[in-house]
């Protein structure tokens, strides 16, 4: 037995050494990646449940690698937050987002009250450095604050409660809003929907798969639409893949959803062509 527990070691140590190294490999090339501008933004569109209007979109990452090709942001977002990289591509995103955001609103492209959704990470949360982010980008762009949404995740709610609870609340004074993204998916004490400036829950994309399936998927969903509503908060759908899935969030009158039913993230000139398509019809 102490052989078997001695070859298995080493059998998962080589594993381990191969994946350092996959890392490392990476990590690189994420540098060079910067340096290139191989990291391209994408926007999925939001859309209205009820009117079926674009409601607005959230702003996602993407890294085409020159050899790899496409490199999922569930693999490069990590890396990018083990170095620490995260909090200045984390800003480049914010920046470039409203930027984008901006001018598509002055070329009469977007419907009123259109919002642009930017994804936080925990490292980007740990100090007041965001802070001067969003009121600099606020600054330069000149994007309405009021159209800018800052997801968060619950756990970087339970962290450092009093932190956050700071940061929430300067960023709450400019006008921006908070989205949870995930919901449902971390520690989900409900007294922090209380306590903290938030105005968008966002149902996680793991609940409305299988919807028309799953008991217990329906039940989460509904009952986070009537939680939400209940506390005075609007409701986003992520992950709306099929007719089904988005007959039964319209049955629970979920304010807005995203999903491949509609569109994916797709390149900015792609967005354009959505816009101007949609601006005709
Ligand atoms: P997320 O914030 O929960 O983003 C939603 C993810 O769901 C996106 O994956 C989107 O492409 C995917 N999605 C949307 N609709 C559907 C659908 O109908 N079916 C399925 N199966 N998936 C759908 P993506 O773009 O691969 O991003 C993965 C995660 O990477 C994001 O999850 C977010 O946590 C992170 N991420 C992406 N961009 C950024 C960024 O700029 N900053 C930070 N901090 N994180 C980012
Ligand atoms: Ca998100
Ligand atoms: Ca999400
Ligand atoms: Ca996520």
């Amino acid at each position: 037995a102490k052989e078997k527990g001695r070859n298995n070691y080493q059998f998962y140590s080589e594993e381990i050494n191969a994946f350092v190294k996959v890392q490392a490999m990476l990590e690189t090339s994420l540098h060079r990646a910067l340096e290139k501008r191989e990291l391209d933004l994408y926007f999925q569109p939001q859309v209205n449940t009820k009117t079926g209007e674009i409601w607005g979109m959230e702003a996602l990452l993407r890294w085409f690698h020159p050899k790899v090709g496409n490199v999922s942001p569930d693999i490069f977002i990590p890396l990018l937050e083990d170095t620490g990289l995260i909090v200045e591509v984390g800003e480049w995103v914010l920046l470039q987002a409203c930027t984008q955001f901006v001018d598509w609103q002055s070329k009469g492209l977007l419907p009123p009250n259109t919002s642009v959704s930017v994804n936080l990470s925990a490292r980007q949360f740990v100090n007041c450095r965001i802070l001067d982010a969003v009121s600099l980008t606020l600054e330069v762009t000149g994007i309405n604050p009021e159209c800018l949404i800052l997801e968060i995740t619950e756990s970087m709610l339970v962290e450092d409660v009093r932190q956050a609870e700071a940061i929430l609340g300067e960023i709450h004074r400019l006008g921006v809003k908070i989205g949870i993204d995930d919901f449902g998916t971390g520690y989900s004490s409900l007294l922090y929907l209380k306590r903290f400036p938030i105005d968008h829950l966002k149902v996680d994309k793991s609940f409305l798969i299988d919807i028309e399936k799953s008991k217990e998927n329906a039940a989460i969903t509904s009952a986070v639409i009537q939680l939400a509503h209940a506390l005075g908060l609007m409701v986003i759908a992520e992950g709306v893949e099929t007719q089904e899935a988005l007959s039964f969030i319209s049955d629970y009158e979920c304010d807005v959803y995203q999903g491949f039913f509609f569109s994916m993230a797709i390149s900015r000139d792609d967005f354009t062509e959505l816009l101007l398509r949609q601006s005709k019809t």
